[in-house]
């Protein structure tokens, strides 16, 4: 295909990757946001988010005239061939999607986006949300198509560029193609599906992964009544190609800014369509229940009660290879612990600045200051290779508390420490 005129609509993790790899798939790309601060550090090349590559795409963008960013939606769809739609959509009040944003962009552009133009979600929304749009366009001239983005924040370049599937839905199919061969340069398998299919790929595949991830952090509980290990039983299960070996790790409980709204909203379309989804509903209650697991696991390594006790914490991201905080089960575990009256000093090589409940400091071995334990919540690789005879001569008491599984057990044994993962034995 050649190169086509399009429109990104929002700059955050999944605008701004699309905006910045379609431009280095050779097509002319404006992207939009309404934060003007924004705008000027990215035109200037500077990039906030965490994720590898991206910078130097953007750069690269800049520099070859095929990328731009600009404030304002109107008019910068004017001459536009495709809009991408990459805005947020928020757990609204109710737990379902909130859509006031893709609804106030479409409003925004809908009466001067061009003749032809397709305006494409990529934003994750529920099914009915094409059929919305195209109903407040109130023109037929402009066709709808839904395009959920599945790339990964920390690879969030690799992803887009080697996706494992590209899906493309509209209730008109020569659009749904023609978007489909925007990527054509990928050489990724394309879905190409009517719209209602197309919106509900991306959620059942998040609402998959998350009960994949709820799944195992049951099986971790199973393990440390039944005197198993984790590690070993997941090990077996993931040479089962039926199965597979990614999303089988336990950790403190499943976040971030997609699986927990995405998981919500389900229930809420299922709900809106008289369907229980008990087995979506049981995976978000086993969530909780697997974050008051760790945070009675942690009590029990300060000696039963948090009220008074010093906590250190390794981790705050999400996930490691991201500055993202968004839902972070690591600051779901944190908020516990404080209401309870742990006094928290955290650090994350990827963040900074001032979180409310807890000191954050800069240097891993702070948090370990007169601690009567330590947590791993993100799963850092830098947080193996930590002097654990160091951090335990920082420390009052001698607990630390491996909610991601991450650390060699008989180094902190070595340093005189003890050590307790999730569904694994306790080493002491
Ligand atoms: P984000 O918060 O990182 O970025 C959203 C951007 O949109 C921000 O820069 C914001 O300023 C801008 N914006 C808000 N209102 C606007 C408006 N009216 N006009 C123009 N710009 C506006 O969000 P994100 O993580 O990139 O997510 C966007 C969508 O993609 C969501 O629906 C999300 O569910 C979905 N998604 C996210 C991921 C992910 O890993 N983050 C992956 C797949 C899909």
């Amino acid at each position: 295909m050649s190169a086509a005129r399009i429109v990104v609509v929002g700059t955050g993790y999944v605008g701004l990757t699309t905006g910045a790899c379609l431009a280095g798939l050779g097509h002319r790309v404006t992207c939009v946001d309404v934060d003007q601060a924004k705008v000027a550090r990215l035109s200037a090349g500077r990039v906030d988010i965490l994720e590898p590559g991206l910078s130097e795409l953007v750069s690269r963008g800049l520099t070859s005239g095929r990328l731009e960013f600009v404030v304002g939606a109107r008019d910068a769809v004017r001459d536009a061939e495709a809009v991408f739609l990459c805005v947020p959509t928020p757990m609204g009040a109710g737990g379902s999607a909130d859509l006031r944003t893709v609804e106030a962009v479409t409003t925004e552009i809908g009466d001067v986006i061009p003749p032809g133009c397709a305006l494409i979600t990529k934003s994750t929304v529920p099914v009915g949300t094409s059929k919305r749009i195209q109903a407040m366009l109130g023109r037929t001239d402009v066709p709808v198509v839904s395009n959920p983005e599945f790339l990964r924040e920390g690879t969030a370049v690799e992803d887009f560029l080697g996706p494992d599937r590209i899906v493309v839905g509209s209730d008109d199919a020569a659009a749904a193609r023609w978007v489909g061969d925007l990527y054509a340069d990928l050489a990724a398998p394309v879905v190409v599906a009517d719209a209602a299919s197309a919106e509900l790929v991306k959620y059942a595949a998040n609402c998959f992964l998350a009960m994949k991830l709820s799944y195992v952090n049951s099986i971790a509980e199973l393990c440390e009544r039944l005197g198993a290990d984790i590690d070993l039983v997941t090990e077996g299960m993931g040479y089962d190609r039926r199965i597979g070996r990614s999303f089988l790790k336990p950790g403190p409980g499943w976040g971030g800014s997609c699986l927990p709204k995405d998981t919500s909203a389900l229930v809420k379309v299922a709900e809106s369509v008289q369907y229980d989804f008990t087995l979506l509903t049981s995976a978000i209650e086993e969530n909780i229940a697997q974050r008051d697991r760790i945070v009675a696991k942690i009590a029990g390594a300060v000696g039963g009660t948090l009220a008074g006790s010093r906590i250190g914490l390794l981790g705050l991201a999400f996930k490691a290879g991201t500055n993202d905080l968004r839902d972070s089960p690591a600051l779901a575990v944190a908020s516990v612990l404080g209401a309870l009256g742990a006094d928290l000093t955290a650090y994350d090589p990827a963040v900074g600045g001032q979180i409310a409940g807890m000191t954050v400091v800069d240097d891993p071995y702070q948090v370990a200051k007169a601690a009567d334990a330590v947590v791993v919540l993100t799963e850092w690789d830098e947080f193996k290779r930590l002097d654990w005879n160091y951090m335990a001569e920082q420390m009052d008491g001698d607990s630390v508390v491996d909610t991601r599984n991450l650390l060699e057990p008989q180094r902190i044994l070595d340093a005189g420490l003890s050590w307790q993962g999730v569904g694994r034995p306790r080493a002491a």
